[in-house]
């Protein structure tokens, strides 16, 4: 049989005209012949490349064990290998490529020649590694995500485990990122995001990986940490770190942050197991007051089950239907006349007895309980309404419904509003619903819809607590609102602090202003009852007026405090003088 050999027009032809990047070196590595490919693949002319090795073309960290694959073939322990590989280019870019080297042998069985072959991997490797990275990053923040940081932690415990470290876990959740995120629209919330991860990042390093969890969570895990101290250091220097404002779109952007801080305890523990323990020592640093960090201890593990056995308590009240509606009254400064009555939830225990919604509102929140309990708060008190209108003489009264942001983001809601007027027969004039500062403000094209459908019902729209949120008179002028309540810490306020009479004042001149009805709420005593009626503000909420009230016990009130109003006022509206 004719052996082709590297001296043949044949074999030549084969290796000059051939696709694939070939050369053929000598026993130890040096290049003698390469074709057109492979001087192509790495940026070398034909000369350039004749003068290099096999050796020095391979990635540096390859290198050890390219040398031992030549000994092995040299030595007759293989004839043929087959390896993927990273090599240099001219410039020094990485290559990738599946190296075919085979030894070429003479009579005597010794190599005379080694023929390589190098295909070229270095489009699907990219692509693998870019597939890996987007599985384990985050792509908005680019910062590793749950999966990576898993990962980091499951070998981080393995390697520590004959050591004396932990592997400490924070856990850093923003306290108002939906505030900003709803005042300031999602693109500014995303910006707000990414100069957070920013940062987090500077405290990245070998051993410290800071990762995203998802929306506004994000978490540092240490590969190493002595003790609880490392963990509470770098817990204050993140907080310290956040202290300096955010500049985004011009606006200047306060971010807190609360941060849980745990430690691995067992090398059995699973990531998850510390991520829940740092979540729990997270709300704890939540419920303190924002701001702050917590360090897990066994005994906050209880008070969290604590609030699982709360959760379910809640749900069973509900489905008990152990919830009733308080009335508050509202009445016009001027007259003293009930105009409307507020429905405050209250919580009928069959163990604890009364529970004020402070309580429980929170956790409804939280849970979402909050969406079927002031569902069934708004049909409640509508229904009732509709009964004491029928009354002689209280057709007027209105009533009014406290709205939680998370039911406005129900696509619901407009309906449920709608169902609730028409069931109970109540013209949608008698019903004012009660929003929070917040949602009035936010941006989102999604909430200002849903505040113009409530409007084109033809409900009266309240800012409730007004003066606590973030915001300004002026931009209240373009929502669809009709009545402001002005916060009752401003009320209180009046009794010995100037600035707030002045705030009062002012809040009341502008919203008339805007043609808007003023409420005051909390009004506890008569000096304020007279500031209020002396600056003109339209109706008065609070204790000094009335309570709020049974169900049983409002129609009596009606018509006690009418008679009080008709000896403050004189003559009344003739239909309620009918009463
Ligand atoms: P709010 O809407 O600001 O309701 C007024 C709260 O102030 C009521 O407390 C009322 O009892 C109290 N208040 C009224 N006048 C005075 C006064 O002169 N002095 C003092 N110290 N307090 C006064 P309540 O009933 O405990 O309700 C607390 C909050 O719970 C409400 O604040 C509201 O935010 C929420 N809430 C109540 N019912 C509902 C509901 O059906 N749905 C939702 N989403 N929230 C509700
Ligand atoms: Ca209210
Ligand atoms: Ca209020």
């Amino acid at each position: 049989m004719h052996m082709v050999e590297p001296g043949d027009d044949c074999f030549k032809r084969f290796f000059y005209d051939a696709a694939i990047p070939m050369c053929i070196a000598a026993p130890d590595g040096r290049l003698i012949h390469t074709n057109q490919p492979l001087c192509q693949l790495f940026g070398f002319s034909q000369d350039d490349m004749c003068s290099l090795t096999l050796q020095s073309i391979v990635h540096p960290d390859d290198r050890e064990s390219t040398e031992r694959y030549l000994h092995a073939l040299n030595t007759g322990q293989h004839n043929s290998h087959q390896v993927e590989r990273r090599y240099l280019s001219a410039t020094g870019e990485i290559i990738w490529g599946i190296l075919n080297i085979s030894a070429v042998r003479g009579q005597d069985q010794s190599t005379s020649y080694i023929l390589i072959q190098i295909q070229d991997t270095t489009e699907r490797k990219q692509l693998e590694e870019q597939l890996q990275y987007q599985a384990t990053h985050d792509a908005l923040t680019n910062l590793p995500n749950r999966v990576l940081l898993n990962d980091r932690f499951i070998r981080a415990l393995a390697r520590n485990f004959r050591q004396q470290y932990a592997v400490g876990l924070l856990v850093i959740d923003l306290d108002n990122f939906k505030v900003i995120n709803d005042s300031l629209g999602h693109p500014a919330g995303d910006a707000v995001l990414v100069a957070v991860a920013q940062r987090l990042k500077a405290f990245a390093s070998d051993t410290v990986v800071t990762a995203r969890l998802g929306g506004d969570e994000f978490a540092i895990l240490l590969e190493y940490a002595c003790d609880e101290s490392d963990a509470i250091e770098l817990a204050e220097r993140i907080l310290d770190e956040l202290e300096e404002s955010f500049a985004i779109d011009g606006h200047a952007v306060e971010v807190t942050a609360s941060i849980g801080v745990a430690l691995s305890t067992s090398v059995r523990d699973q990531p998850e197991d510390l991520l829940r323990r740092a979540d729990i020592a997270m709300y704890r640093a939540k419920d303190r007051g924002k701001h702050r960090y917590g360090v897990f201890n066994e005994r906050l593990h209880g008070q969290r089950y604590g609030q699982l056995a709360a959760e379910n308590d809640l749900r069973r009240g509900i489905r008990e239907q152990e919830f009733i509606l308080h009335y508050q009254p509202t009445a016009s400064i001027e007259t003293g006349q009930i105009v409307e009555l507020e429905a405050l939830l209250r919580w009928q225990h069959p163990l604890r007895g009364l529970i004020m919604p402070q309580e429980f509102i929170g956790l409804a929140e939280e849970t979402g309980l909050i969406v079927p309990l002031g569902r069934w708060a708004l049909e409640e008190a509508c229904r009732q309404l509709g009964s004491w209108q029928r009354q002689p003489g209280s057709s007027l009264l209105r009533v009014g419904v406290n709205l939680s942001n998370r039911q406005l983001e129900e696509p619901d809601l407009v309906e449920d509003v709608a169902r609730a007027l028409s069931a109970s027969g109540i013209r949608p004039s008698s019903l004012t619903i009660e929003i929070t500062e917040s949602v009035a403000i936010m941006n989102s094209e999604s909430h200002r819809w849903v505040l113009d459908q409530l409007k084109h019902l033809g409900v009266r729209l309240a800012i409730d607590d007004f003066g606590t949120g973030y915001s300004t008179l002026s931009r209240l002028r373009h929502l669809p609102i009709d009545v402001l309540k002005i916060d009752q810490s401003f009320v209180i306020g009046m009794d010995d602090n100037t600035s707030d009479v002045a705030i009062v004042s002012a809040v009341i001149a502008f919203a008339k202003a805007l043609n808007l009805t003023v409420t005051s709420e909390g009004i506890e005593t008569e000096s304020q009852l007279e500031q209020l009626t002396s600056m003109g503000c339209d109706l008065g909420q609070g204790f000094m007026i009335a309570r709020p009230l049974a169900e049983i016990d409002v129609p009596d009130a009606l018509r006690c405090l009418d008679i009080v109003a008709s000896l403050i006022a004189g003559p009344r509206v003739p239909e309620l003088i009918s009463a």
